[in-house]
């Protein structure tokens, strides 16, 4: 058996998910959205299974979705993509992720990560052969330093792997931080891969900026996109892929063997959706907005210190307070004694944990917010008597 693979645990996300199943928890876990998705996209996919092609779509991708994909991001983030040499579909981002990891890095070859990080990073990276070099992010910012990456990019460095919005603190990167790091990846001769599967789901009038538009990032940049994350349809697992043509050559070598295509019934539909109206993606995200803003009031009623969040489904909070030390525990105690599971935070740290913030997905109804505000009521009585 491969080592890095035996040694992992599962995941946990699907480890609190399973315990909230099995105790009836409410489940601000996993990120996933109580909400079913636009119901024109599920319709155009059904139509697809029904009435379209369900043979191997081209290895790239349909064609429809790929120009659809290059409309929706010069319209959105002005960009300039060619559909037929710079945009490839996946299944998923985790798929993008772990070929474009394969595709570029050779081993003994240097890899900067930024901590916290998603869980997937590190074995896709180590499997690749890639040697980890950790960036740790600090609460409540969770910004960039130029000592941190001065001490974390070397001579071998090839690949930077960067998430922004970044999940699980649900902060954005500023424009300064991005320019600081296409700074050291052209002076480093590095690729960004950057997982931006949360460039829609931002708040308060933000836009997102993506890195492969920054000054001389065009050619060293592989921008991964998620239609999971873009239409609340997170089992869907269609990623798209964008780079300039000698990097996406290299990306379509891996993607032809790990899965080589995508459903094209869901393909049809990403296409169709990626055109909706403006006010589409502007009613998502006040929804979402109106989500956060309702369990944050909550939380802080009941007397939790809540971090900002202004991207992502999640919202973070500040444990320390409570005279909490460890998140997993904290954790487990919550789903098991409270029936609320969540995500403890150090979970995505490979190094220097942070172990007193916990988690927590707002993608949810009301109804299931209260519920799971009710039941932390419980908690901080408890507290409050013992
Ligand atoms: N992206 C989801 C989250 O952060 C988890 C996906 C998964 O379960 N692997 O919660």
């Amino acid at each position: 058996m491969n080592p890095i693979f035996s040694a992992l645990s599962t995941s946990v996300f699907e480890v609190m998910s399973q315990l909230a199943r099995e105790t009836g928890a409410v489940n601000l876990g996993q990120g996933f959205p109580d909400d079913p998705g636009p119901l024109d996209v599920r319709r155009k996919a059904a139509e697809a299974v029904v009435d379209g092609w369900n043979q191997y779509p081209p290895m790239m991708g349909l064609p429809e979705l790929r120009q659809a994909t290059a409309t929706h991001y010069k319209h959105w983030q002005g960009l300039d993509l060619d559909p037929s040499s710079e945009i490839m579909v996946t299944s998923g981002a985790t798929e993008a992720i772990a070929g474009a990891l394969m595709a570029l890095v050779s081993p003994g070859d240097e890899v900067v990560l930024f901590e916290p990080m998603y869980d997937a990073y590190v074995p896709l990276v180590r499997r690749a052969g890639g040697i980890p070099k950790f960036v740790t992010l600090r609460p409540p910012h969770f910004g960039l330093s130029e000592e941190a990456l001065a001490a974390a990019f070397s001579p071998r460095t090839k690949v930077v792997l960067f998430n922004n919005p970044l999940n699980p603190t649900a902060t954005i990167f500023s424009a300064a931080d991005l320019d600081l790091l296409a700074d050291f990846c052209i002076r480093h001769d590095a690729v960004a891969i950057c997982d931006e599967v949360w460039e829609h789901v931002v708040f308060d009038g933000r836009r997102h900026v993506p890195v492969l538009g920054r000054p001389d990032m065009r050619e060293r940049t592989v921008k991964i996109s998620s239609a999971g994350k873009i239409f609340s349809l997170t089992g869907w697992k269609v990623g798209l892929v964008m780079a300039a043509p000698p990097l996406m050559k290299v990306l379509a070598k891996a993607h032809q063997y790990i899965t080589f295509t995508t459903p094209p019934n869901l393909q049809a539909a990403v296409a169709y959706g990626l055109g909706k109206e403006d006010g589409y993606f502007e009613g998502m995200r006040a929804d979402f907005q109106r989500s956060r803003d309702r369990f944050a009031q909550g939380l802080t009623g009941l007397g939790f210190s809540v971090l900002p969040s202004v991207g992502t489904y999640f919202l973070n909070v500040d444990i320390a307070p409570l005279g909490e030390s460890d998140d997993v525990a904290f954790c487990r105690k919550l789903v098991m004694e409270n029936g609320v599971a969540a995500i403890p935070v150090s979970a995505f740290y490979d190094q220097a944990a942070v172990r007193t913030v916990v988690r927590f997905c707002f993608a949810k109804r009301d109804a299931t917010l209260d519920a799971a505000l009710e039941r932390l009521a419980d908690l901080r009585r408890a507290g409050t008597a013992a």
